[in-house]
């Protein structure tokens, strides 16, 4: 997003995440072919000591302990697509095909949720009429989604409007929460359905109801049918954890492109001929034509509240939620459930400090030695918005109580690993695409200055990267007047 500018010789990155490494890669790519002379200079510049961002994989005690994400989706082609171009598409894993399904925590047990089931709403009609995690009265007014008209308007609605007025408040309270509240961390009456789940307004209005729409594709779709919760036939990981793909792009660029230890603090209109002065804690002044903003929505506000207070404003409209990471290693005959499931999650209704919990070594092979378990639970988000003050000891003993709760463990982990991460969520609420709109026609008035993220249009890493790439795409045409997006 932003407007042409002239014919640019620097570029500056702001933020060393995936969107930002993205970008750097792919103007690499588009201009690679160019003579060096007239290729612009790309530096991007990261306040910490490592890029990634919010991926970070590390290796210890024989595990491969994921701090961030641990996998993303290929029905979106963009990470997939990046993995083959960088040479790695060997190194991508599935999923383990034995146990793809989750459990919702009820009551202080587990249950799975029902075959067929997605986010919020059946697929199938035998696995939800027998499962106990709906009353009857629930469940029949889950069903009455079939008869209730359509919303006439088309306008955006919160994740809780929308399932409450087609499915009850039992679908919300004990479905949709906690598996969405799981992905977004968000609370769900200030989640936009439009920009996280479109698809669900799709179905409603194309076939009138939530479950027909699921029925009728699942039907097509003999896969799905199977699966539960999320679509985790779809999801993969790298063999040796998400870093592989961070390693992956920083090993094509020249090391003399990447500056770690550099936070930015300003980028102020040029003082020296160029468009943009980006200016460093340091004091140092790096003249810029180009710059990406690849940092937070609410970090990117406060660096140009300077050149733009428009602009800042609405950057600073994107909140973000912040949370917790621990991983926790146990010998395998230290928990009593079955482990056959990749994971679990709690709705808020059950008052518990855990949002979710991934059986990691379960989901992947090869993350924890033979005998071992490792488990990754998520402590924070929306509705839970003080955890980064927590000490890593309460981190812990929170994390235990919720373990021994609902998976039977009480003996000591072997290893844990606590990571934070604050407000590194974006919340999407309700008419967030608006703002995004905003967004896009305010940086159209500002010729070379770009943002990337996952504060825009999609958190997920395939959303990153291609909100990366999109940005060097533009950057690209606005220099060279010729369009060359990747072909996903
Ligand atoms: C705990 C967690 C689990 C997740 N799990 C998954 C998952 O399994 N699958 C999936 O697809 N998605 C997942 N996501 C979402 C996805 O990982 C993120 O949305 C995505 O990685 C964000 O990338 P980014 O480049 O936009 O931002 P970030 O990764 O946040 O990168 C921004 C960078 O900017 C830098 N920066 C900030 N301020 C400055 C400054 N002033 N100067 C210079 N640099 C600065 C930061 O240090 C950081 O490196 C998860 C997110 C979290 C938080």
């Amino acid at each position: 997003m932003s407007a042409s500018s002239p014919q640019p010789g620097k570029i500056v990155i702001i933020g060393g995440g995936i969107a930002g490494l993205a970008c750097a890669y792919r103007l690499q790519e588009l201009f690679g072919s160019q003579p060096e002379s007239s290729r612009p200079s790309v530096l991007l510049v990261e306040s910490g000591n490592r890029l990634g961002g919010v991926i970070q994989t590390i290796r210890e005690h024989e595990c491969i302990l994921e701090c961030g994400p641990d996998s993303f989706i290929t029905q979106k082609p963009a990470g997939v697509n990046l993995c083959h171009r960088l040479g790695i598409t060997d190194r991508v894993v599935s999923t383990n095909e034995k146990f793809r399904r989750a459990f919702i925590a009820f009551r202080g047990k587990l249950h799975p949720v029902p075959e067929g089931f997605m986010m919020m709403a059946p697929g199938r009609w035998w696995p939800f009429v027998m499962s106990p995690l709906f009353s009857p009265i629930g469940k029949i007014r889950m069903a009455m989604d079939l008869f209730l008209p359509r919303r006439d308007n088309s306008g955006d609605e919160s994740l809780a409007d929308f399932v409450q007025r087609r499915l009850g408040q039992e679908a919300l309270e004990r479905i949709a929460q906690p598996l969405l509240g799981g992905v977004y961390t968000a609370d769900p009456a200030k989640l936009s359905l439009r920009a996280t789940m479109p698809r669900f307004l799709e179905l409603e209005a194309k076939y009138g109801s939530v479950i027909k729409g699921l029925m009728s594709e699942q039907s097509e779709n003999s896969v799905s049918r199977k699966e539960s919760g999320a679509r985790y036939g779809s999801f993969v990981s790298l063999d040796d954890g998400m870093q592989v793909l961070v390693d992956a792009i920083v090993a094509k660029l020249p090391s003399t492109a990447m500056r770690l230890n550099s936070a930015v603090l300003q980028v102020v209109p040029g003082s020296r001929g160029s468009e943009w002065d980006v200016v460093l804690e340091s004091g140092e002044r790096l003249s810029a034509d180009v710059v990406v903003l690849a940092t937070s929505a609410k970090v990117g506000a406060g660096l140009v509240s300077g050149a733009d207070a428009a602009l800042a404003s609405e950057l600073a409209r994107v909140e973000s939620a912040s949370s917790a990471v621990i991983n926790l290693m146990y010998n395998r005959d230290d928990i009593a459930h079955r482990l056959d499931g990749f994971g679990f999650v709690v709705p808020a209704v059950e008052s518990s400090s855990l949002i979710a919990c991934s059986f990691s070594s379960v989901k992947f092979a090869g993350r924890a030695p033979y005998g071992k378990v490792l488990l990754r639970a998520f402590i924070g988000g929306a509705l839970n918005p003080h955890v980064c003050a927590l000490d890593d000891d309460e981190l812990l003993r929170l994390s235990r109580r919720d373990l021994r709760r609902y998976l039977g463990v009480s003996a000591e982990p072997i290893f844990t690993l606590v990571s934070r991460w604050p407000r590194s969520m974006p919340q999407y609420q309700v008419e967030h695409l608006d703002l995004v709109e905003k967004i896009a026609s305010r940086l159209s008035s500002l010729p070379g200055l770009y943002v990337a993220g996952s504060a825009y249009r999609g958190v997920g890493i395939p959303d990153c990267i291609q909100s990366g790439e999109q940005a060097a795409e533009s950057i690209y045409e606005n220099i060279t007047g010729s369009i060359k997006p990747v072909v996903y």
